[in-house]
């Protein structure tokens, strides 16, 4: 089933009445007049719900979701996306060793890998996705686990991702893919041997900037672990949210169509501009990886269009205060056009020397297009910067 088809198929919530729109289970807690059937099921013997931080439809319906839209066998939903980058990283590496983390890679990733887990014994290595040598003097060095995103934050670098999974696989390296810039509607990481998938379902998926949660995916066995570390830590999503998230899913499709394509149409308008230096998107034939954006990427090239400034920062700055339909949002993935500085912003947990070397600086901006008329976005950048 494609995948326009596959998030508007009824799917697994608890709903008695055939509601059209699934229930939604606002609820902490179940009461029960029967004390085996409590002991069953937190024991695991009988299927159902007892206490929402071990389980609640709403997200339960999500996580399969998810999965279904990942080809994966099992999804488990997380308070955040941070929450799912910890889980995948403790469910593949529950005791403390070496984290290998992409270059360009969001900020909270390196929160989460250098800064939280660092000082409990693990240890963060940057690798260079785009260069052999390097990730093979990395994987050589013993066991590890391999962190990196289908199309980076803020440049969209996308490596030969199917290689480097198989190298990894044939190293014992287990990798876990962030597909939150690509979503499952331009990149399937699972078909590339990914062992965990996650993903910001605050970002594309939930699609309406009302949310926070986060989704782990794979096979069954691993997300099971995955989902006990959820529980146990109690990193548990709200069911609201997953309930906003579920409703987001269902149109992720038609959004991110209509926002690629207007990224095609800003990139390759803004590309000619004299105010910009540099225009980076993997639709763009100018980008680094733009071969390997045409044969790992489907239905286009994603919905971030980054670009550096002639003027620097003081051009970024006009250019947000002359901006009338375009807004400044420290995030992404809305249904408008937003845009947000990476050096303020996402990627502050990055020494300057870190943030060079994944070639930023305060000229660059990070372009979140959504799903207007792409002759409105483009002549709102148009009037700001001319
Ligand atoms: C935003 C983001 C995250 C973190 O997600 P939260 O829901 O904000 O915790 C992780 N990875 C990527 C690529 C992101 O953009």
């Amino acid at each position: 089933m494609d995948i326009y088809t596959q998030a508007t198929q009824p799917i697994t919530v608890m709903n008695p009445n055939n509601a059209v729109s699934p229930p939604l289970f606002q609820t902490s807690v179940y009461a029960f007049n029967d004390v085996e059937v409590v002991d069953e099921l937190l024991a695991g013997i009988r299927t159902g719900y007892s206490y929402s931080r071990g389980g609640n439809p709403n997200t339960d319906a999500l996580g399969d979701l998810i999965a279904r839209l990942e080809g994966a066998e099992k999804g488990t939903i997380t308070g955040s996306g941070t929450a799912a980058l910890l889980t995948a990283i403790l469910t593949l590496l529950p005791s403390p060793g070496r984290i290998l983390v992409a270059r360009e890679i969001y900020g909270g990733t390196v929160g989460v890998a250098r800064n939280l887990l660092g000082p409990m014994g693990y240890t963060m290595e940057w690798v260079d996705t785009h260069d052999p040598e390097d990730i093979g003097r990395h994987f050589s060095q013993g066991p590890a686990l391999l962190v990196l995103e289908t199309l980076s934050n803020p440049l969209g670098r996308i490596a030969p991702l199917d290689q480097i999974i198989a190298e990894a696989h044939d190293r014992g390296i287990s990798v876990i893919v962030d597909n939150t810039f690509a979503t499952p509607f331009h990149a399937n990481p699972q078909s590339w041997g990914a062992d965990l998938v996650v993903h910001s379902l605050t970002k594309f998926i939930g699609g309406h900037s009302d949310l926070i949660l986060g989704a782990v995916v794979g096979k069954r066995a691993t997300v099971d672990r995955a989902q006990h570390i959820v529980d146990t830590s109690g990193m548990t999503p709200d069911p609201f949210a997953a309930w906003l998230a579920f409703r987001g899913a269902r149109t992720l499709a038609v959004r991110m169509q209509q926002s690629s394509g207007n990224a095609m149409a800003l990139a390759t308008n803004l590309e000619s501009l004299a105010s910009i230096k540099h225009t980076y998107y993997p639709g763009l034939a100018s980008h680094p990886d733009h071969q390997d954006a045409r044969r790992l990427l489907e239905r286009g090239f994603g919905s971030i269009v980054s670009v550096a400034l002639t003027g620097g920062y003081d051009s970024v700055r006009d250019l947000i205060r002359r901006l009338k339909i375009v807004r400044f949002v420290p995030s992404l993935g809305d249904v408008s056009t937003t845009l947000s500085h990476p050096v303020v912003a996402s990627h502050r947990e990055l020494s300057t020397e870190e943030q060079v070397r994944i070639g930023i600086d305060a000229s660059v901006i990070r372009i979140s297009v959504g799903i207007e008329s792409s002759q409105d976005i483009i002549d709102d950048f148009i009037q700001a910067l001319t």
